[in-house]
């Protein structure tokens, strides 16, 4: 007469699925015969928890368990009418329950659809510097760059040779059991990358990988907007994947060089602009750089140094949107260097004529109560 199943798991008729799931992994670290070698008790013991394991941790099963007792469950009858269960589904509870354990056994095992569609590895994504003036960068430009990757083979286009046969390594199975500790644990076949099959006749070119190492030459088309940090993504033009896999990206990214008059932030564009004293003082117009050509600024009479002027939608266009940047002019009144002697006089009877007057002077008056007003408060 067997024992009873709740018995052998040491469970009350009660137990929770996790209580069953506990104390079958107890007895089953305990009694494998990984770790009691040539030991018939302890193989004996190992097979009996499978089975009442098996029957108690599907509800069906249980049910009739718990009806008939074992007459329930043993559909074959006599003794051992179970042992099919014991030895082919033996291996199902076992991968489901220490599956999430290992990380190996019970999962690969339910994505065997998708190892079989990988055929090789995808090829790395690679990230390609490239630097652009200023006006590239406002207008957007076509670059043409160099890329030192791995292409897919001429010769073979990538399969990497003809004719398949099964991995020596796997037998097919793309995965090969390895030992750790004293379970086995399944993992991806190295010899096929998880293929199952490996080429018969390897192309002499690439040696069977199904691509080469190359300088691979690509227009890249640069929008307009971009600033330094930005980058852009080409889809499937980094390195070509072994034996006909996905290539990876091409990340290429952008720094913008620094420019001699232009200072960007964002999408506006910053210039200093030296203008002459006696333009600072009665006013002119001058012709003042954007990224576009001259263009013409204005000068209001009695202008300060530091005023800045906006130019709207000088300039850079967003990246996204139509939205444009503006142009600020700062201005800086430039002191008079190299005069002569009749220039310096000229000087002097200038200042002469504006006498002490700070009237002439909007900064200083307010610069001088301040001073004042600094001193009588020490
Ligand atoms: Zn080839
Ligand atoms: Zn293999």
């Amino acid at each position: 007469m067997p024992r009873d199943y709740y018995e052998i798991l040491g469970v009350s008729k009660s137990a929770t699925e996790q209580e069953l799931k506990r104390s079958y992994r107890k007895l089953a670290m305990k009694y494998h015969p990984d770790r009691n070698p040539n030991d018939k008790t302890a193989e004996a013991k190992f097979k009996e928890a499978s089975e009442a394991y098996e029957v108690l941790s599907d509800p069906q099963k249980r049910a009739a368990y718990d009806q008939f007792g074992h007459a329930g469950v043993n559909q074959g009858g006599g003794q051992g009418g179970f042992g099919g269960a014991g030895a082919g589904g033996f291996g199902d509870i076992f991968g489901d329950i220490f599956g999430d354990i290992f990380g190996g056994g019970g999962q690969s095992r339910s994505q065997g659809g998708s190892r079989q569609r990988a055929q090789g590895r995808r090829g790395s994504d690679l990230q390609y510097n490239v630097e652009i003036t200023l006006e590239e960068a406002v207008h957007g430009v076509t670059k043409k760059i160099k890329v030192p990757t791995y292409v897919n083979c001429k010769t073979c286009h990538g399969s990497g040779g003809s004719g398949k046969q099964n991995c020596a390594t796997c037998h097919g199975a793309g995965s090969v059991r390895m030992s750790q500790g004293f379970f086995s644990v399944e993992q991806t076949c190295p010899s096929c990358h998880g293929a199952g099959s490996t080429i018969k006749d390897p192309c002499r070119s690439c040696h069977g990988t199904g691509r080469k190492e190359d300088v691979k030459s690509l227009s890249v088309k640069i929008p307009a907007g971009v600033d330094t940090g930005d980058r852009i993504r080409l889809s499937g033009e980094g390195e070509a994947g072994e034996h006909g896999a996905p290539a990876g990206d091409l990340y290429v990214q952008v720094h913008v060089r620094e420019h001699a008059i232009f200072e960007r932030n964002g999408s506006d564009l910053y210039c200093e602009v030296p203008i002459s004293f006696s333009t600072a003082c009665l006013g002119g117009e001058l012709d003042v750089p954007t990224i576009d050509g001259k263009v013409k600024l204005k000068i209001p009479a009695e202008t300060q140094t530091g005023k800045l002027f906006r130019l709207r939608g000088k300039g850079v266009k967003a990246l996204r949107g139509n939205s444009m940047g503006d142009l600020m002019c700062k201005v800086t009144v430039e002191t008079p260097v190299n005069l002569n002697a009749k220039q310096k006089e000229l000087l002097d009877q200038f200042a002469d004529s504006l006498g002490q007057h700070h009237n002439h002077a909007p900064k200083s008056k307010s610069w001088f109560d301040n001073v004042k007003e600094f001193f009588a408060g020490n």
